[in-house]
């Protein structure tokens, strides 16, 4: 059910591109597309981890975003220092919603602040001495912690501090791991390569802390979470069904997960990645080095969560694989009940999502597990791989758009006149002022889990809810204005 054709897709494309000059139009051109499920790879079609255009609006975020903000933030019994000025830390401060189980500032820090608060005088004359005092001065206000990570900010880079050196003094001197994360802002076009760089500090300076130690006792069904931050709690909604089928949860990366389950991943069986984007780094690291396998999994919506469970089992024995079974029949009854419920009132509704790691292409089955049609989706960060993922998923003839500017991203939505956007807080206001309903899909807008069949529930009420709401009776869209006047203009006339 595609309710927009290739040839007006294309024509939609043109047409935004036109008010670009040459050059930019060009350079825009390469990153929006027509999707066509017939191609096996992406980059036939469309370009993407390249530099932003300079003077449009870009939704990115900066590498050390994607080390601090995404992988280190949500470890949560270690300190992640924001090495640089106050800003960085205070913007990534809590705002992803990583939920965890501990007393914070006890035994847990994830949604603590700690900065080392640059000043001219650091950027002047450097801040190491600053950086291990206060390792130091951590270490005797938080004695329970279990470790410190450094995520340096834009000034570290540019001034050339030398964390690793501190990081190796201090961490002798606490008896802890210190780990040192070259994630300046400035590297790289986006968020993505801080994901790259935190998967290599964990790969240098974490993961072989327990190569020699045999002491932890394996099971055949020992499993990790990998790329699963627990955004209002989605990595517990995974884990009850993955432990209901008869397997064990030995790591969480990185949503309410410790040092030590990090540290203890190397000796599981099959790594089960759901955010690819940030996590594959690590995942084909444990393969090369501990021979660990490792799949893809999707748990938004039934059709995917059925899917995913099968896939894993597939690389256990018969009791898992019964367990997988025993699973998805376990939950029909509820979420059979829930497609029942909010179905109808969702049926045919079109949706546009624009958000980053794995969202673009994974909530697509839950949209359609409700008889909603997505009709555009978009990466801020995406690499090709991801886009490959994508074609599949998406009916031909959507729109792909691959860092899509604010001006390309409103000019769409005018035109393809969405019933809701799925997409970040910086993109929800204008669109709310616009009259289109709106979910925050990067951290669930305060809701969740969206992950698993309780997850599925809450992510059917939430976009009901949203969609449904009597309020947009009261906002006109600017496509409803201009009708009514020319409406007006006709009767007048
Ligand atoms: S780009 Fe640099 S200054 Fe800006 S938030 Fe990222 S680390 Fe901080």
């Amino acid at each position: 059910m595609t309710l927009i054709n290739r040839e007006e897709t294309e024509a939609l494309i043109q047409e935004v591109l036109e008010v670009y000059p040459e050059k930019a139009r060009k350079d825009r051109a390469k990153h929006l597309a027509t999707n066509d499920q017939s191609l096996e790879k992406s980059n036939k079609c469309i370009t993407s981890n390249r530099k932003s255009l300079p003077g449009v609006m870009t939704i990115r975020g900066c590498a050390y975003a994607g080390s601090k903000g995404v992988v280190w933030g949500p470890i949560k019994d270690m300190i992640h220092i924001s090495h640089g000025p106050v800003g960085c830390g205070q913007y990534s401060r809590a705002g992803r919603r990583n939920y965890y189980v501990g007393t914070t500032g006890v035994n847990t820090f994830g949604t603590m602040n700690f900065t080392s608060d640059f000043q001219e005088k650091d950027i002047v004359f450097g801040g190491d001495k600053k950086l291990a005092k206060m390792i130091e001065e951590i270490d005797q206000l938080f004695p329970l912690h279990k470790g410190v990570s450094i995520q340096s900010e834009c000034p570290i880079g540019l001034i050339g501090d030398d964390i690793e050196a501190v990081a190796k003094k201090t961490s002798k001197e606490i008896n802890k791991p210190v780990v040192p994360v070259r994630c300046e802002g400035f590297r790289g076009v986006s968020q993505s390569l801080g994901h790259h760089i935190a998967n290599d500090s964990i790969r240098d300076w974490v993961l072989g802390n327990r190569d020699n130690d045999n002491s932890f006792e394996t099971t055949p069904y020992d499993v990790a979470i990998i790329g699963d931050y627990n955004i209002g709690g989605d990595a517990w909604s995974s884990r009850i069904l993955l432990e209901e089928m008869g397997l064990r949860v030995v790591a969480q990366w990185s949503g309410d997960g410790t040092l030590a389950e990090i540290e203890l991943t190397p000796k599981v069986k099959l790594n089960l990645l759901h955010c690819y984007r940030s996590m594959n780094y690590i995942s084909r690291h444990m393969e090369e080095k501990y021979g660990i396998p490792w799949v893809e999994y999707n748990f938004f919506g039934p059709t995917k969560i059925a899917e995913s469970l099968r896939k894993i089992a597939s690389y256990f024995d018969d009791k898992i694989k019964e367990g997988a079974e025993r699973v998805i029949e376990k939950y029909r009854a509820e979420y059979d009940a829930v497609i029942a419920k909010y179905r109808p009132r969702l049926e045919g509704k079109r949706v546009m999502l624009y958000v980053g790691g794995l969202r673009p292409r994974h909530v697509i089955g839950a949209y359609e597990d409700l008889g909603m049609e997505v009709v555009g989706t978009g990466y801020e960060f995406g690499h090709n791989d991801d886009y490959d993922r994508t074609i599949k998923e998406m009916g031909n003839a959507t729109l792909i758009y691959d860092d899509v500017t604010g001006y390309e991203f409103e000019e769409f939505v005018k035109k393809v006149k969405p019933d809701l956007i799925g997409s970040g807080i910086k993109e929800k206001y204008i669109f709310q002022k616009m009259g289109i309903p709106f979910r925050q899909m990067h951290s669930w807008d305060y809701s969740g889990p969206y992950h698993g069949y309780d997850g599925f529930a809450i992510f059917a009420r939430d976009m009901d809810m949203t969609l449904n709401n009597p309020c947009w009776a009261f906002v006109k869209t600017p496509w409803a204005a201009s009708d009514d006047a020319e409406t007006a203009l006709a009767a007048n006339a």
